[in-house]
C-alpha cells in the first residue's frame, strides 16, 4: 500500500510539473487521433495454424503528411506465409495474431493529410514493405530504409512506434494509411492489376541485380523460379544477360524459354545440374525452403557474386567451404529503399515488366486455398487478390 501512494504521488509531481495547457493540448490531439481513426476490413489469421477470417479493425488516423489509400489489389508473398506461420523465429521474427499480411498493395488515393505533396485524390499508389522510418539516420538518408537505424516500420507484424506502439496490419484489407514518403507513385498508364507484386517481388530482385552490376553478356543464373523468381527472370532478359533458371518441377520449362531464359535446370535431375562449376558471372537465390547454398557458390566464376534473397529457415552456408571456393562472393539483400522502389516501378511500367498474375476473389477461403497453393508450388507466378470484391 504505501508503495502505491507513493508512485501516486511521483505521478502527480510529474503531472503537475508538465503545464496543463500542454496536457489539454495533448489530451484533445490523442481524442481527435482516435475520432479520426480509419475503419477497416481484411482477412487475418489468428494463430500460426489458422484459416483465414475477415477481420474488422481501425487504422491510425490520416496525419498531416499521410495518404489513405483505397486498395485494390494485394499481392500474395511466399513471405507472408513464413511470417503467418511463424517460421522465422530464428531471425528475431516472432508473429503477433491477429495478423492481417499483405505488403504488395496497388490502390488510390482517397484522402490526404494538408502537408502531402506528392500525392492527389485519385492518382495511383503503390506500398511495399515498409510504411515509416525516422528518414534522419545515414541508412534513411542513403536512401535504405528498411535499415532504419531507429527501427523501420514495416507494412504488417510489426510495432508501429511512430502510433502509439499499435500492431501494424497489411494489405489483404480495403485500405491503408501511410506517410507519402512511404507511398511510390504508380504511372497513370500501368496495368494496375499487375502492379502490386512489383512492390515487393519487384524490388527485392531488381536491387541486388543492379547493386551486383550485372551487365549485358553476363552469364546469370535464377535459382527458385517463382514469384520473385520470375521477376529476376525478366529484368535478367531486359539487361542481354545468358539466363540459367534453377526449379525443381518440368512444367516451368516452357515458361523459362518464354521468358527468354536460355537454360532451365531442373534440379532434381542429376544430369542436368552435371558440369555446371565456375560458369556464371552473378546468381540470384529467391529458394524459400531448405537447399544446400553451396553448390551454387561452386557455380560462380571467381569474382562472381551471388545474392540471397530466399528466406529457408535453415540452410547454412560452411566457412570452410567458402575458404575453398577463394574469390566468390555472397551476400543476402533484403528489398529495396524507396527511391530505388520508384526507380524499379517506373522502368518496369516503361518497359511493360509486370509480373504474370492469377486474379483471385477477396475471400477467405479463395485465400486459404491460394496459400496452399503458394507452398505447394502450384502457382504461375503470383497471386493477386482483388480488394475490390471485399464484401
Ligand atoms: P514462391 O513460392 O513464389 O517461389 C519459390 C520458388 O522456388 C518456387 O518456384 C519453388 O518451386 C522454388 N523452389 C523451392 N525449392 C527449391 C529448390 N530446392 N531448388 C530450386 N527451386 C526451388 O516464393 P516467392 O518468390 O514469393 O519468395 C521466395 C522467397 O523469397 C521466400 O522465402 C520469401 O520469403 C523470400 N523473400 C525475401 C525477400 C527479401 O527481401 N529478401 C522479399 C520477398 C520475399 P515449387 O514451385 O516447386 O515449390
Ligand atoms: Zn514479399
Amino acid at each position: 500500500m504505501k508503495k502505491v501512494s507513493i508512485l501516486m504521488l511521483a505521478g502527480i509531481i510529474m503531472i503537475s510539473s508538465v503545464s496543463m495547457n500542454q496536457l489539454n493540448a495533448q489530451n484533445m490531439n490523442e481524442v481527435k487521433q482516435s475520432e479520426n481513426r480509419v475503419p477497416a476490413k481484411g482477412f487475418a489469421v489468428h494463430s500460426h495454424d489458422d484459416h483465414f477470417h475477415t477481420y474488422e479493425f481501425s487504422r491510425h488516423a490520416v496525419g498531416d503528411n499521410d495518404v489513405q489509400i483505397e486498395i485494390l489489389y494485394a499481392g500474395i508473398c511466399h513471405s507472408d506465409l513464413h511470417a503467418a506461420w511463424d517460421e522465422q523465429q530464428e531471425q528475431g521474427l516472432h508473429a503477433t495474431y491477429p495478423m492481417v499480411p499483405g505488403h504488395e498493395i496497388a490502390g488510390r488515393v482517397v484522402k490526404t493529410g494538408k502537408n502531402v505533396t506528392r500525392f492527389k485524390v485519385g492518382d495511383y499508389a503503390g506500398i511495399g514493405c515498409m510504411v515509416n522510418a525516422c528518414g534522419k539516420c545515414s541508412s534513411c538518408k542513403a536512401g535504405k530504409e528498411q535499415f532504419c537505424e531507429n527501427g523501420t516500420v514495416f507494412t504488417y507484424n510489426s510495432i508501429d512506434h511512430y502510433h502509439g506502439n499499435e500492431t501494424t496490419k497489411g494489405g489483404y484489407s480495403n485500405n491503408i494509411v501511410v506517410s507519402e514518403n512511404f507511398a511510390v507513385r504508380v504511372p497513370e498508364n500501368a496495368a494496375i492489376e499487375k502492379v502490386a507484386p512489383l512492390l515487393c517481388a519487384g524490388i527485392t530482385t531488381w536491387s541486388p541485380i543492379h547493386f551486383s552490376n550485372v551487365k549485358k553478356g553476363d552469364k546469370v543464373a535464377v535459382a527458385g523460379y517463382g514469384g520473385l523468381g520470375h521477376m529476376a527472370v525478366q529484368y535478367l532478359v531486359d539487361l542481354g544477360t545468358d539466363v540459367t533458371v534453377f526449379d525443381r518441377t518440368e512444367e516451368k520449362r516452357k515458361d523459362a524459354a518464354r521468358m527468354g531464359a536460355i537454360r532451365y535446370i531442373n534440379v532434381n535431375n542429376k544430369e542436368e545440374m552435371k558440369g555446371l562449376g565456375g560458369t556464371f558471372d552473378f546468381i540470384i537465390s529467391t529458394i524459400p525452403a531448405n537447399y544446400e547454398p553451396i553448390q551454387y557458390v561452386a557455380m560462380l566464376k571467381m569474382g562472381g557474386e551471388m545474392a540471397i534473397v530466399g528466406l529457408p529457415d535453415k540452410s547454412t552456408l560452411n566457412i570452410a567451404d567458402m575458404a575453398f571456393l577463394s574469390q566468390r562472393k555472397v551476400y543476402g539483400s533484403l528489398i529495396g529503399g524507396i527511391k530505388e522502389t520508384q526507380e524499379m516501378l517506373d522502368y518496369s511500367v516503361a518497359h511493360g515488366i509486370y509480373p504474370e498474375v492469377e486474379i483471385i476473389k477477396a475471400d477467405a477461403a479463395e485465400i486459404d486455398k491460394a496459400w496452399h497453393n503458394v507452398s505447394d508450388g502450384e502457382v504461375k507466378f503470383r497471386y493477386v487478390i482483388d480488394m475490390k470484391t471485399l464484401k
